[in-house]
């Protein structure tokens, strides 16, 4: 396991944990928090750390994983009132999960180009077709965030 502190431009700390298993195989990035106020997936995340920490040790891990416990440390420093915020940014209102750029084609195409078998490459594809569309959905008739 290795821990990379990237410093945010605010000064805030964003850490950052990385598994290498044996052998190459997929790559995995897990998040939380980026609405900063849901911590549940933090503490989830935070304990996984540590089994994956054990499992990479012991030559068990395939492939590599990145995780962000707490992907939001600006939204994370917000409290008003002796409560936590941290669903909008405090500097102009944004909704912290409805304001980040569409990287869709970009995915899409890192996708295509990736060197993977035929049909897992179509299925990686269509997946990522299906949760560009369900975002696209998402924002174009969000209101507000229910659980996300
Ligand atoms: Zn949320």
């Amino acid at each position: 396991m290795t821990i990379d502190e990237y410093l945010m431009p605010g000064g805030e700390k964003l850490l950052i944990y990385r598994f290498v298993g044996m052998g190459g195989g997929p790559r995995v990035y897990l998040q939380g928090a980026l609405h900063a106020d849901e911590v549940s997936a933090t503490v989830a995340l935070h304990r996984l750390t540590k089994l994956l920490d054990a499992a990479e040790q012991a030559g068990e891990l395939i492939g590599e994983i990145t995780v962000v416990p707490h992907c939001n440390p600006r939204g994370l420093g917000q409290f008003a009132y002796g409560r936590h915020l941290g669903r909008f940014d405090l500097t102009d209102r944004r909704n912290f999960n409805r304001s980040f750029p569409n990287l869709a084609d970009a995915i899409i195409g890192h996708l295509e180009r990736m060197p993977l078998a035929a049909r897992t490459r179509e299925a990686a594809v269509a997946i990522g077709h299906a949760l560009m569309a369900g975002a696209r959905t998402l924002r174009t008739s969000a209101t507000g965030c229910g659980s996300n």
